[in-house]
């Protein structure tokens, strides 16, 4: 069968639909770079705003209007709307994120007590996924679900109580993804911080197996929710390959307004965990999630907040505008900011942000690092446009006489440009 299959939202779903891919491919499907002439399609949903649970049912459509007849609908939309899911044109099958592990095995209608024996996976060959998931990085499901209830939060609704894989599956995953030419492993969950709390473990337990057992030349971690950490964590980082970038989760930074939101951090603690990643790590890129507008937000709140973003400095992040999702706490709060007041609360909290990881991109001009290319556009007689990462998660873009996708290479850092720098490959 030709299987065409699609994702919205996180890292865990872009490494579900990976995961997928090398599933149906080992038990004799080819996986397609566009809907129009396949016979079944994957759509992984999202809920986590009203837009992305939008964007999940026009993707649908859309894959019904290019004659797929055979649709699956997974991931957090579906399962939290399956009735909605399995009314949408051509959708067959809506399988719920508890059971998304057994997907491939339910669509191809194989015995279900063969599992984990039934596919013979291939090395996870960097063209995994045609078409628009094309990617360098391998992203590794270790982590699903979350026991944590923010108020706002409707994943932890969607994806249940929190699950960690086996360290044995992570590392098979990973060598599979080495052994198909990855240069980066990303590590992904809903909560991450929480891999190993039922297996007597910690997170840094994995991660230090993982430096170990494998030559992954880069590991990356995704977003990690600050009460997981301490300042001990940060002495992972003696090993070189652990790329010096912290996504953590910010979302307020006023302490009565993170505690309407349920979360178990406070600006207090958050600004110690951060002293004690810089204190190790002075380069370090913290990037972050913030909220505005959330229920009940004072003007005096808000400015206190803003006021605390701007005190961290983050190299970068996401703002945003509160949507209220039915099911949670937070969408049934009194105070209910008004649209147009959390909008430009966006606003500000977004120019805040961009002043900072603006400040955070220029302290590297004249610095050289390592660049894994991504993206390779022609340029005629000049060679090659590059586009790529650093481990810190600066975006860099530079000339080259042949193509380097998925190379990584030294680039002294010359100029900025735009959210980007400019470098030379050294
Ligand atoms: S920690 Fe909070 S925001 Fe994160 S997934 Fe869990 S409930 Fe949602």
């Amino acid at each position: 069968m030709k299987i065409y299959l699609d994702t919205i939202g996180c890292r865990l779903n872009q490494a579900e639909i990976e995961s997928m891919a090398r599933q149906f491919r080992a038990a004799g499907h080819e996986i397609v770079a566009s809907p129009a002439g396949a016979d079944m399609a994957v759509m992984n949903t999202c809920a986590v705003t009203n837009d992305a649970a939008s964007d999940s049912r026009r993707i649908i459509r859309n894959l019904a209007r290019a004659g797929v007849k055979e649709i699956i609908a997974t991931g957090c939309w579906s399962t939290l709307q399956p009735k909605e899911a399995a009314n949408l044109p051509n959708v067959l099958h809506v399988i719920p994120n508890n059971q998304k592990d057994n997907l491939v095995t339910q669509a191809l209608h194989l015995p279900l007590t063969t599992y984990h024996a039934p596919f013979d996976l291939e090395p996870i060959s960097r063209n995994p996924l045609p078409g628009l998931h094309h990617r360098t990085r391998a992203f590794i499901k270790v982590q699903d679900g979350c026991d944590n209830h923010c108020t706002f939060c409707i994943t932890t609704v969607a994806r249940g109580e929190g699950r960690s894989r086996p360290l044995a599956d992570v590392i098979n995953d990973i060598q599979f993804a080495l052994a198909g030419d990855a240069k980066e492993i990303v590590l992904t969950g809903v909560h991450l911080g929480s891999w190993g709390q039922e297996l007597n473990a910690h997170l840094r337990d994995l991660i230090k197996a993982i430096l170990r057992e494998t030559d992954a030349p880069r590991l990356r971690l995704s977003s990690l929710e600050p009460w997981d950490l301490d300042a001990d964590f940060f002495s992972l980082w003696s090993d070189a390959r652990l790329a010096p970038h912290l996504h953590l989760p910010l979302q307020s930074g006023c302490e009565s307004t993170l505690r309407r939101m349920a979360r178990k951090t406070t600006p207090d603690s958050f600004r110690a965990l951060i002293q004690s990643a810089r204190n190790i790590l002075p380069d370090v890129a913290i990037t972050t999630d913030i909220i505005a507008g959330f229920p009940g937000e004072t003007e005096d709140e808000f400015s206190a907040s803003l006021a605390f973003v701007k005190e961290i400095n983050f190299a970068g992040g996401h703002v945003f505008t509160y949507s209220p999702r039915p099911g949670t706490g937070a969408a049934k709060m009194r105070g209910q900011v008004k649209p147009d007041v959390r909008k430009n609360r966006n606003h500000v909290l977004r120019e805040a942000l961009d002043q900072s990881a603006k400040a955070y991109r220029e302290k590297f001009i004249g610095k050289t690092l390592s660049v894994l290319w991504e993206s390779t556009s022609e340029m005629g007689e000049w060679g090659w446009q590059m586009e790529g990462w650093t481990e810190n998660y600066l975006r860099v873009k530079a000339v080259a006489f042949a193509p380097r996708w998925n190379e990584m290479d030294k680039v002294k850092l010359v100029t900025m440009d735009g959210e980007s720098l400019k470098g030379e490959i050294v």
